[in-house]
């Protein structure tokens, strides 16, 4: 085509990157590929192969290794003989072998970048400018908190073997998220690509063994989901850290909830992209085609739901069509494609039947009515789908509420701000948001009522190593990035036990005790600022140390606990109310439970039979744990992260909203409070179950509450059968978090009970905790369990 032509018609003209240097790399290893075991690679033992494709075309482009039980035994049994000593190295040592990896990244950056669109579909332009340099970026980071890691986290030791499992929309960017922070902090790794696209990952082995890493230090085993669930099931794995469906993360947090493994779960997403009538609507509108047209909108955060002011409404979504048109779909290794393909048919099938649904369900459809790339191979239509533009969505539909994982994008209106908070809170999910207006106080009014994990303000997709990434509800729990990244492949150094601690087994309460009480003493439940009485109607007897009855406790029921929920929920004041209020009243608490000292001092030494010198020590040391959340409550504050771009992002800890405490035997008043306050500090509002036969311990601290001005419903306290009532908890979809201290059984369920709105969930699996012991039982440890981080983008400059 001429000059003058081009000009004239304004038409792309084909600008294709080579797929050479990739396919040489493949023909060197005659497009067969083993496991990276140890070191070496080697056949998977069962001789089972599978083939990985090309999106674009359908075309193979190499056989890899399935593998089955005993290679990944062999894999675990390397990562952790290697363990030991990559843990004990110095941080420096580790350091520079992270560093080795970027610099040995960046100098092949262009293979990687060419060898994942050929894998994935997705176009070069995202590769080699988004994924590539984001992977480099974490490695440098990463060698970074290596460096740093004995002066940043001297309180932390690494975990051990972890297993890692990866989803294919991201391959060689989800690896880096999880490599680079688990061998900073000391850990092994063994790692399951998705079997789509598990070509970088096999690059980034043959890097690994360039750099000189120790053998069994990383581990990669390729297979289907059957691999990820044989090392999910494996107990010398110490944490599995997942990314990957929702459903498959249940089953995940099933498999994994009797075991200590520690979890991490990065899930799918729905995620709002709100526009308001003043924000910049062409900026905007150049957001939202990056937001679900980027990827193909295989993004777990991609912005698929957008909720526009109804009054720019029309316009919107006017210049939205007219900018779908303009979309350049194709090869993606053609560098001016906007998008590439689909990773597969079966996922292209998915999102047509979304599709069709959502036609069903009476939504309007808007197509991109360009010409979609023929399948070289098999002669028929490629993997590719259409910009799709849904309008006139009910936000209870299907295609409202469902991932589709795919370039579709449906649309809803709003009126007022709170509409559209409500709208956008509306999902099983909370991964990110996007907020559009021009007027900043707006977007920072709005950016904390959103239930997610991550809020961009005029701006969307935006990742970065040193900012933490991860959702709150359905997304999962955990993050991935920043300083909150490296504590996830951290433990807290094992503290010893201490001198002072007091433990008490349980009294049995005696059938025989049934002195009748001169008063009637039996303790309500604490529901909403008010004593209530149980709904069951029944008491239940709480009997002394010496055998006698100390008196009678409410048993609550299932009904006792959904009203504590709702008392709960009504008390979301207290998550916006400010640190310095929740401190001041925390002061208060430990100023009134001094004043009685000497009345808890004697019920703890009458129910629990331990000596009055120790129920003093208990008491006291309650206090002191007052002063010391109400010392946290202000210090517990966020980060302001400066990543690569003109802007910040602010790393906000928040509440997790209503959490389920299930309190232990021991102590019952300082476990109580070493669990209640730090949850409370942080502001979110508690539904408690004490300790069946100390109870009464507790429901004597109603008067304390109820005198230290908490406000009504920030404490709800369910009295009874706590394993039972610890079941409904976990049960209970409007609680998000559950804390357990109880035995291994009690454990175990509710972590098997709380997947159904994927609690973030604590447990002490079965065994004891010193309470006595400061660094175990108090401080940011425990606040940090009480909160989640979201990260607010906001960039800066005209
Ligand atoms: P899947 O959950 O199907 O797979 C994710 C990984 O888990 C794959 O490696 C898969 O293997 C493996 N797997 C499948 N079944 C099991 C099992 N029973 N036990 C252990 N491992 C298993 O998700 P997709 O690959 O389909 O990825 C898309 C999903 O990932 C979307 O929902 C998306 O939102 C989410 N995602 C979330 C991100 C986040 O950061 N929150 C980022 C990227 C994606 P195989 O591929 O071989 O089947």
């Amino acid at each position: 085509m001429e000059i003058t032509e081009i000009f004239k018609t304004m038409e792309y003209s084909p600008a294709p990157e080579s797929p050479d240097l990739a396919l040489e790399w493949l023909k060197e290893h005659k497009s067969k590929f083993g496991l990276f075991i140890n070191g070496k690679w080697c056949k998977a033992k069962s001789g089972k192969v599978f083939s990985t494709d090309n999106p674009a075309n359908g075309k193979k482009l190499a056989s890899i290794s399935e593998a089955g039980k005993s290679d990944v035994d062999a894999a675990v049994r390397a990562a952790k003989l290697a363990f030991p000593k990559w843990k004990s190295l110095s941080g420096h040592e580790r350091a520079r072998y992270l560093y080795a990896l970027a610099r040995q990244l960046q100098k092949h950056s262009r293979l990687f970048a060419v060898l994942e669109t050929m894998d994935n579909g997705k176009t070069i332009r995202e590769t080699r400018d988004i994924d590539i340099p984001l992977v480099i970026r974490h490695f440098y980071h990463h060698s970074g908190w290596a460096q740093l890691l004995e002066s940043e986290f001297p309180e932390h030791i690494a975990i051990g073997p972890v297993g890692q499992i990866i989803p294919w929309n991201f391959p060689l960017l989800m690896l880096s998220w999880k490599v680079a922070p688990a061998l900073a902090a000391g850990n092994t790794v063994v790692l399951k690509p998705a079997e789509y696209t598990p070509l970088t990952a096999l690059l980034f082995a043959e890097i690994c063994s360039q750099v000189g890493l120790p053998p069994g230090v990383f581990n990669l085993v390729t297979g289907p989901g059957q691999t990820g669930s044989l090392m999910v099931n494996h107990p010398d794995l110490k944490k599995i850290a997942f990314t990957g469906s929702t459903d498959v993360g249940r089953l995940i947090r099933e498999a994994t909830a009797d075991t200590d493994k520690k979890l991490t779960l990065e899930l799918g997403g729905k995620s709002p992209f709100i526009i308001f009538e003043d924000a910049d609507l062409d900026s905007a509108i150049e957001g939202l085609v990056d937001a679900i047209w980027f990827n193909q909108g295989q993004v777990c955060c991609a912005g698929s739901r957008l909720l526009v002011q109804e009054s720019v409404a029309e316009k919107v979504i006017d210049r939205l069509k007219k900018r779908m048109a303009k979309l350049r779909v194709g090869d993606p290794l053609d560098k001016s494609m906007d998008m590439g393909a689909i990773i597969a048919p079966i996922q292209k099938e998915r999102i047509q039947n979304l599709v069709d649904q959502g036609k069903k369900e009476g939504a309007a459809i808007w197509q991109w009515e360009g010409k979609l790339p023929q399948n070289a191979e098999k002669k028929g239509d490629g993997c590719y789908f259409p910009p799709t533009l849904f309008t006139n969505v009910s936000p209870a539909s299907i295609i409202a509420q469902t991932e589709i994982f795919g370039p579709v994008l449906v649309s809803m209106t709003f009126r007022t701000t709170d509409e559209a908070v409500m709208l956008a809170n509306n999902s099983a999910y909370g991964l990110a948001a996007s907020v559009w207006s021009e007027n900043i106080n707006q977007a920072l009014h709005v950016a904390p009522k959103l239930k997610s994990g991550v809020v961009w303000i005029n701006c969307t997709n935006q990742f970065d190593a040193s900012v933490g990434f991860g959702g709150y509800r359905e997304s999962g729990y955990g993050r991935e990035g920043g300083r909150e990244g490296m504590f996830e492949y951290l433990k807290p150094k094992e503290s010893g036990i201490s001198k002072n601690q007091i433990r008490k087994s349980v009294a049995k309460v005696k059938a025989s005790a049934t002195t009748a009480l001169s008063l009637d003493r039996t303790a309500k439940l604490y529901i909403g600022g008010k004593q209530a009485r149980p709904d069951s109607g029944y008491s239940l007897n709480v009997v002394n140390a010496d055998g006698s009855l100390a008196g009678e406790i409410g048993d609550g029921n299932r009904k006792d606990i959904r009203n504590a929920v709702e008392a709960a929920h009504k008390s979301s004041g207290w998550q916006s109310s400010t640190p310095h209020l929740r401190a001041q009243i925390l002061y208060f608490l430990a100023e009134n439970l001094e004043t009685r000292a000497v009345e808890f001092k004697k019920r703890i030494t009458q129910l629990t039979g331990v000596t009055e010198k120790q129920a003093a020590l208990e008491v006291k040391t309650s206090v002191s744990r007052i002063f010391t959340y109400a010392a946290l409550a202000d210090k517990h504050e966020g980060m302001i992260h400066q990543p690569p771009m003109r802007g910040l992002a602010l790393a906000l800890n928040e509440p997790i909203g209503v959490l389920g405490l299930v309190c232990p035997d021991e102590a019952p008043l300082l476990s109580m409070l070493s669990m209640l306050l730090p949850a409370i500090a942080m502001g979110n509002s508690v539904v408690l179950v004490p300790s069946r036969p100390f109870a009464l311990v507790v429901t004597d601290f109603y008067q304390v509450l109820e005198t230290s001005d908490v406000p009504s419903g920030v404490v709800n306290i369910v009295t009874g059968d706590s394993a039972k009532l610890g079941t409904v908890l976990a049960k209970h979809d409007d609680v998000a978090g559950l804390w357990v201290a109880g035995t291994k059984t009690e454990c175990t369920e509710a972590c098997k009970l709380s997947t159904g709105n994927m609690k973030i969930i604590w447990t002490n699996n079965g065994a004891q905790l010193d309470w006595f012991d400061n660094q175990q039982s108090e401080g940011r440890e425990w606040m940090r369990r009480a909160s989640q981080v979201k990260n607010v983008w906001i960039p800066y400059g005209e």
